[in-house]
């Protein structure tokens, strides 16, 4: 009895947000749920403006609109913040068509920051997979005058999941599973020789007199998304290139194989904007009313690539950041600490805004041994320099909150590597339980914007979202179009998150932070690495 009492006593004592006043929540589940704006803020952002590629100008007016809209709602200290980032680059209009054996249309894409064709290109294809420098050997002297289609066709896959979903309690329930980490010092090099291998190939096509390269897209469905990396000024490719659907491409492939070689005309027409180099991001304040209390922050990236409209991929994350931001702004509520919003650029070149934002504001990590290039380069060797030295804001930041899953409803929300967080996040989700925001998820996620805070020990998270057809179909696709936004889960989204953020805010205590980390012992030290992507 006396330890149930005990125990008692200690829950209350140590639940932060039991003292606070619960009103709020209701007022923001009114406004996110009555007077949402979400869609119209999305509808906006890629129906209007379209796909923003980082520096594009499309990006530009992304940058400005945003700003206005927060200034419009009531948001404060609306800024934003520079930082060196290439080339802006836009499609203006492409073609390409196979013209013999028959004359057909096909779906193909320029790959980001390749060059125009000055005019329409016609040339026979090659088929020349050529996946390492060790294949250039091969093609020397054969690619001359031609169209170099460098993918391995490979063969069309069954069908064998639905397109499209949502995750049942079963699903949800897995993601609640702790992964141990693991440490390879040798991955980051590795990948950045992947990097040198674009370049590579680039340079060896052109100097062979190649005049368009041609990769194949990888999933099936006429779905083609373009992406590419060479971005930094002086390093963007010599050749036009373009991606083509993958069905056109095995077409293209079988044609070639049996001979003769199909001949395409290839217009590029693309621009590149040199006039700043720099990318931005941008912020938006609700001020707390404690200056000394630090602030909590939520982000989205508001880039995308240019193949769809960037509605999915984050048009979405991002038109739930400024609903967050405005129902926050309509309710008049005054938070503890202040919240901020952020919305990144170039993250689909590698977090580059976000992790700009950790330098300046958070922590440096020092000793680079490789990835302190310009491009992309920067990325892949950011976590792996040591040791990471917290700058004088790094404690400010209490916690950060990252959307870019799609579209879907938020069910739950990752860890990140911080299980202390666990009885305060079972307890601001229980408002939203009916909403379907039930599930907590020990386990650690990649590849957005957290990641880097996350790194230097900020308690960063990323929010479970129902999958929908984000990774089937919309992700960096042609086919990520405002259809694809579902404005149920999205204003659900805005609502829940906006919630979390007054919560994070209000809170008594800062919620509990990871160590700032330092270099681990490497997983497996007998291993052996296969060099074979030389
Ligand atoms: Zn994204």
């Amino acid at each position: 009895m006396r330890h149930l009492l005990l125990a008692a006593t200690a829950f209350f004592a140590l639940s932060p947000a039991a003292a606070q006043d619960r009103g709020p929540v209701n007022r923001i589940i009114d406004e996110g749920m009555n007077h949402s704006q979400v869609m119209v803020t999305a509808e906006h952002l890629s129906d209007v403006i379209g796909p923003r590629l980082t520096n594009s100008p499309a990006m530009r007016t992304a940058e400005g609109w945003t700003q206005d809209k927060y200034r419009e709602w009531g948001l404060k200290n609306v800024h934003k913040e520079a930082y060196p980032f290439g080339r802006g680059w836009w499609i203006e209009k492409s073609s390409v068509r196979m013209v013999t054996p028959r004359p057909i249309q096909l779906t193909a894409i320029p790959i980001a920051w390749t060059p125009a064709t000055n005019g329409v290109l016609t040339a026979p294809v090659i088929v020349a997979p050529i996946a390492k420098e060790s294949d250039f050997a091969k093609w020397r002297g054969k690619l001359a005058g031609k169209i170099v289609m460098t993918s391995f066709p490979e063969p069309a896959r069954d069908l064998t999941k639905a397109p499209f979903n949502r995750y049942t309690g079963e699903e949800l329930g897995k993601l609640d599973e702790y992964q141990q980490p693991t440490y390879d010092p040798q991955a980051a090099d590795k990948r950045l020789k992947r990097l040198d291998f674009t370049q590579k190939l680039d340079a060896f096509l052109k100097a062979e007199g190649a005049v368009a390269m041609a990769t194949m897209a990888y999933r099936d469905g006429k779905l083609v998304s373009g992406e590419g990396y060479l971005f930094g000024t002086g390093e963007t490719p010599a050749l036009p290139a373009v991606q083509i659907a993958a069905e056109d491409y095995r077409r293209l492939a079988r044609l070639a194989k049996i001979g003769p070689a199909p001949t395409l005309e290839i217009e590029s027409v693309v621009r590149f904007d040199d006039s700043d180099p720099n990318a931005y991001n941008i912020f938006a304040d609700i001020p707390g009313t404690d200056p000394k209390a630090g602030y909590v922050m939520a982000g989205a990236h508001l880039d995308s690539w240019v193949a769809g409209d960037g509605a999915t991929d984050n048009g979405a994350g991002s038109a739930m950041i400024m609903e967050a931001a405005r129902i926050l702004a309509a309710t008049g509520i005054r938070p503890k600490r202040t919240i901020r919003f952020a919305l990144w650029s170039g993250e689909e070149q590698g977090l580059l805004g976000s992790m700009a934002f950790v330098q300046e504001h958070l922590a440096t990590r020092g000793n680079a041994t490789s990835g302190t290039g310009q491009g992309m380069q920067r990325y892949y060797g950011f976590t792996n320099r040591w040791p990471v030295t917290p700058r004088p804001g790094f404690n400010d930041l209490a916690a950060y909150f990252n959307i870019d899953n799609g579209s879907g409803k938020l069910r739950g929300i990752y860890t990140e590597g911080n299980p202390a967080v666990v009885p305060i996040f079972q307890e601001w989700m229980a408002p939203f339980r009916a909403m379907g925001m039930t599930q907590i998820a020990n386990r650690p996620t990649g590849g957005t914007d957290h990641v880097f805070m996350q790194s230097v020990g900020v308690p960063g998270f990323q929010f479970i979202q129902d999958p929908l057809d984000y990774g089937s179909v919309t992700h960096h696709s042609n086919a990520d179009t405002f259809d694809h936004l579902r404005g149920d889960d999205m204003r659900q989204g805005a609502t829940v998150l906006a919630a979390f953020l007054l919560n994070a805010a209000n809170a008594d205590k800062a919620l509990p932070r990871p160590p700032v980390p330092t270099q681990p012992a490497v997983t497996d030290p007998f291993a052996y690495s296969k060099d074979d992507d030389d």
